[in-house]
């Protein structure tokens, strides 16, 4: 995680960095997230009770609330542990109007550069700004965008697009901007912010359809279990639910204690990458609740206590994605509680 950091730094030298350990640091757990990114200048994420939870483990950085507050109450919170939320919505203005609080926040002004989802609209800019400089409750005004199609150059609207309008629209503002995430960071270099807020990247996911060693990006998080049960099938036999593989010849097949509700995803098919014992082989048929098949002809030495890696070390989580029809975001922050976790050293 710290590699990955040093690597989201060097792409952009001097902007400063809002690591983002939103959903638990993308499942890699709030405290790893908290020491792998000591160096960063904010943490950024969407949970009140984990952004306190930084607080009382000694994070005296700043901390975003990328969805900002939710109810008024939520003003209580972010003012007692001095939080930074982000307005994006014209509830969130009245919240703010009405609010008395000890000392005035810093506060992120999110602008709808075109991607939909969050943010006024770029002609409610100047209002929704002007609206805050008044406001006892909020000191510092920063602002805030989102691209829709970083990881892409075909797309529309295009990063090109999105920030002429964010820079048309904030141009006689004079505030820190923070506009990169991962995909932005690594493949569009021209877009230069105070700050960027990169995300999957630094866990060591390829925020696009490239490979993430090519970015110098390591696995922070390897998914391993072991081989339970070898069972030698005839050609003809079938594995497990739905008998979905089906032997073509005589094979030996190893039964892994890792199934879906591990956070192994279920829509992975017959053919998706494993490794056993280092070797790389293939899953086969339907993964079931605690366990999934893997095909032992590439390794006959597997036995029983075999290392199974389901991806991480030596296997990126983007190609198990992409063989269950998803992306390594989702599968990263699918891991379920009874996984077993352990830091390395
Ligand atoms: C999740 C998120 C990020 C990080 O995105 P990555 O693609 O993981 O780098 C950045 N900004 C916002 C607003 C986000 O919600």
């Amino acid at each position: 995680m710290q590699s990955n950091l040093a690597i989201a730094q060097a792409a952009m030298p001097g902007s400063k960095i809002w690591a983002v350990i939103k959903a638990d640091a993308y499942g890699h757990g709030l405290e790893n997230g908290l020491h792998g990114f000591a160096l960063a200048d904010g943490l950024s994420l969407i949970e009140f009770d984990r952004a306190v939870k930084l607080r009382e483990l000694g994070w005296t950085k700043p901390i975003m609330m990328m969805q900002g507050m939710f109810e008024s109450v939520d003003l209580d919170v972010i003012s007692q542990y001095r939080l930074q939320p982000v307005v994006h919505n014209h509830e969130q203005l009245e919240m703010l109007s009405k609010a008395r609080l000890d000392a005035p926040l810093h506060v992120h002004l999110k602008i709808n550069s075109g991607m939909n989802r969050l943010g006024f609209l770029p002609e409610q800019t100047h209002d929704a700004y002007s609206r805050l400089t008044a406001m006892p409750a909020v000191g510092a005004i920063s602002l805030i965008t989102h691209f829709a199609n970083a990881d892409s150059r075909d797309v529309s609207p295009d990063v090109a697009t999105q920030v002429a309008t964010f820079k048309k629209h904030t141009a006689d503002i004079q505030a820190e901007i923070s506009l990169s995430n991962s995909p932005a960071i690594l493949m569009h270099p021209e877009v230069r912010g105070d700050w960027i807020r990169p995300g999957v990247m630094l866990y060591g996911g390829s925020p696009s359809s490239g490979d993430a060693a090519s970015f110098g990006l390591k696995a922070a998080m390897t998914l391993s279990s072991r081989v339970i049960a070898v069972q030698s099938i005839r050609a003809g036999d079938s594995v497990g639910y739905g008998s979905l593989f089906r032997a073509e010849r005589d094979m030996r097949i190893g039964i892994v204690a890792c199934g879906y509700a591990d956070g192994y995803p279920r829509h992975a098919t017959t053919g998706a990458p494993v490794l056993v014992d280092g070797v790389r082989t293939r899953l086969l048929g339907r993964v079931s609740m605690d366990m999934l098949n893997v095909d032992l002809s590439p390794v006959p030495q597997a036995h029983v206590g075999s290392d199974v890696t389901l991806w991480g070390d030596n296997l990126p989580i983007d190609e198990v994605a992409a063989a269950a029809g998803t992306i390594g975001y989702e599968l990263m922050c699918a891991i379920t509680p009874r996984v077993q976790r352990k830091v390395r050293s």
